[in-house]
C-alpha cells in the first residue's frame, strides 16, 4: 500500500499526528506493535497511574480526611476492585483511540515497523508475513522505555519498573523507590496510601530534579509529613533478591559507609530512555545523540522524508509535548505552519497536594542573568482552601523585573494541575503579572491564590 504518511508508534505523539494529518486530507497509516493503541501513556503510563492515584487518594481521604468533615467511615481496601477501575479506565481510553482511527480512516498496520529505505516501511506482524508499505513521509514516534540500573534485573515482581508498580497484586509492606523524579514520587504515593512504608533513594541531594528548588524543598517536607522517607545523596550499589523481597545496598554519593535497606518490592524509577530498537536507523544513517533521534526545528531527521517526535527526541518526556509535536508536524506535512512553544509546556506531579509548574525556575533565571520579581501566596490564607481543608502549599509567580512579563508559575496545592493553565495561557499571550492581578477571579476559589501571588509581585497582595 502507498500512503502520504506512515507513523510508527501509536502513543500520544503518533496517534495525534495521524489524526491531525488525516483531518487535513492526507492518507495515513500507523504501525503499532502493541496489542492496543495509545502507547506508553494510555496503556502503562499517564492514564493507569492517574487512575490509581485518584483511587488511592479516595481511600486515604476516607480513612483520614473525612472525619474532620463529620463523616465517619471505616474504609476497607479492595485492591482487586481498584485495579479493575484502573484496567477499565485504560480499556476505555485505548478503545477511544481505535474509534478515532476508524472515524478518520486511518489504517492500523499491526506489527513491528522497520524503515527499509526512505519512503519504505516493512511491518512484521506477530506471526504473519512481513509486508512492505510506501509513504511520502515517515514519522517516528516510538517513544521511550524504562532506564535500567546497571546490574539490576527488573523482573516486574520484586524489582519492578513503573509497569510492574501499577499492577502489584498486594500492597508491599516495605517499598524502596529508586529515583525521586515524578514517576517514583507518584507511584510511591499510591502504595504509601495503600499501606506501604516507602523509602525513596535519590543520587542527587534534592528531589524532583529540574523543578524550582524552593518548590522541590517544600514538597519534600510535605511528603515527609505524609510518612515518606528520603535518602538523598545516595546511590544504589546493588540490589540482591532474597527468598522474599530484596536487599538494597546504598552508599553516599560522595563516598562513605554503605547501608542496606530491606524491601518487599523495589521500584526502579530513574528515568526513561528514547526507544528506537529494531527501526533500522543505523543502516539508514539517521543521526542519534545520547540515544535520541536528532531533529531540526521542523522535526526532520538528517534523512529526507523521515521525521521524529515525542519521547524519542529532545525535550521533556511528556504526553502533551508529544501531542503538540504530532499536531505541528502533521500541519507542516500538509503545507501549513505548525508550531510548538517549548517555553510554555506545563508539568504536573499528580500527588496530593499536586505540584504544577510552567515556564522558568528561579535557578534558570539566575543562570541566564535575568532580573526577576517573585510573588508568592500561601493556600493557608485562601478561604476556599480552608473550607476544603486543603491549605498545604503555595503559588509562586516569577515576572521580569523590567517588563513585568510572566516568566514562570509554580504551584503546590490541591488542583494545581488544573489551575496552572491560566498561567500557561497568559504566558502564551506574553501577559504580565499585572494582567493576572487585574483579572477578576471568582470567590471563593483556589485560583484566587494565583491572583494574589501575581499581586504580590508588586507587593500589593491583599490577604497576606
Ligand atoms: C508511569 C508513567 C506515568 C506517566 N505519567 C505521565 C503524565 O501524567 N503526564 C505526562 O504528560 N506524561 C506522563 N508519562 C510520560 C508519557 O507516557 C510519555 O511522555 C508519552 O507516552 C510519550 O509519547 P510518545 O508518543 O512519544 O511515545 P509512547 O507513548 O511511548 O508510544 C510509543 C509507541 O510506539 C510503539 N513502538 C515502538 N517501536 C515500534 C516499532 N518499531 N514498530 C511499531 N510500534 C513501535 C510502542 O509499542 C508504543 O506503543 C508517564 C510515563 C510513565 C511510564
Amino acid at each position: 500500500m502507498s500512503y502520504d504518511v506512515i507513523v510508527i508508534g501509536a502513543g500520544p505523539g503518533g496517534y495525534v499526528c495521524a489524526i491531525r494529518a488525516a483531518q487535513l486530507g492526507l492518507k495515513v497509516a500507523v504501525v503499532e506493535k502493541r496489542e492496543t493503541l495509545g502507547g506508553t501513556c494510555l496503556n502503562v503510563g499517564c492514564i493507569p497511574s492517574k487512575a490509581l492515584l485518584h483511587a488511592s487518594e479516595m481511600f486515604e481521604e476516607a480513612g483520614h480526611g473525612f472525619q474532620a468533615f463529620g463523616v465517619n467511615v471505616e474504609p476497607k481496601l479492595d485492591l482487586a476492585r481498584m485495579m479493575k477501575h484502573k484496567d477499565e479506565t485504560v480499556t476505555a481510553n485505548v478503545n477511544g483511540v481505535a474509534f478515532l482511527f476508524k472515524k478518520n480512516k486511518i489504517d492500523w498496520l499491526k506489527g513491528e515497523a522497520r524503515i527499509a529505505a526512505p519512503g519504505k516501511v516493512t511491518v512484521k506482524g506477530a506471526d504473519g508475513p512481513e509486508t512492505t508499505h510506501e509513504a511520502k513521509h515517515i514519522v517516528i514516534a516510538t517513544g521511550s522505555d524504562v532506564a535500567r540500573l546497571p546490574g539490576v534485573e527488573i523482573d516486574e515482581k520484586v524489582v519492578v519498573s513503573s509497569t510492574g508498580a501499577i499492577a502489584l497484586p498486594a500492597a508491599p509492606k516495605k517499598l524502596v523507590v529508586v529515583g525521586a523524579g515524578i514517576i517514583g514520587l507518584e507511584l510511591g504515593s499510591v502504595w504509601r496510601r495503600l499501606g506501604a512504608e516507602v523509602t525513596v533513594v535519590e543520587f542527587l541531594d534534592r528531589i524532583l530534579p529540574g523543578m524550582d528548588g524552593e518548590i522541590a524543598k517544600s514538597f519534600q517536607r510535605i511528603m515527609e509529613k505524609q510518612g515518606v522517607k528520603f535518602r538523598l545523596g545516595h546511590k544504589v550499589a546493588k540490589v540482591e533478591k532474597a527468598r522474599a523481597g530484596a536487599s538494597v545496598h546504598i552508599e553516599p554519593a560522595a563516598g562513605g559507609a554503605a547501608e542496606t535497606l530491606t524491601a518487599d518490592v523495589v521500584l526502579v524509577a530513574i528515568g526513561r530512555r528514547a526507544y528506537t530498537a529494531g527501526l533500522g536507523l543505523e543502516p539508514l544513517g539517521v543521526a542519534l545523540e545520547r540515544g535520541q533521534i536528532v531533529i531540526d526545528d521542523h522535526f526532520a531527521t538528517n534523512v529526507p522524508g523521515v521525521y521524529a517526535i515525542g519521547d524519542a527526541v529532545r525535550g521533556p518526556m511528556l504526553a502533551h509535548k508529544a501531542e503538540d509535536e504530532g499536531v505541528a508536524l502533521a500541519e507542516m506535512l500538509a503545507g501549513q505552519a505548525g508550531h510548538v512553544n517549548y517555553d510554555v509546556i506545563p508539568g504536573v506531579l499528580y500527588t496530593s497536594p499536586e505540584v504544577a509548574v510552567v515556564g522558568k525556575t528561579e535557578e534558570e533565571l539566575k543562570a541566564a542573568g535575568v532580573a526577576y520579581n517573585v510573588g508568592k501566596f500561601p493556600f493557608l490564607a485562601n478561604g476556599r482552601a480552608r473550607a476544603m481543608r486543603q491549605t498545604e502549599g503555595f503559588v509562586k509567580i516569577l515576572a521580569d523585573a523590567k517588563t513585568d512579563r510572566l516568566l514562570g508559575g509554580h504551584i503546590i496545592g490541591f488542583g494545581a494541575g488544573e489551575m496552572i493553565h491560566e498561567i500557561a495561557v497568559l504566558m502564551e499571550f506574553g501577559g504580565s503579572a499585572e494582567d493576572l492581578a487585574r483579572t477578576c477571579h471568582a470567590h471563593p476559589t483556589m485560583s484566587e491564590a494565583i491572583k494574589e501571588a501575581a499581586m504580590a509581585v508588586a507587593k500589593r497582595s491583599i490577604h497576606s
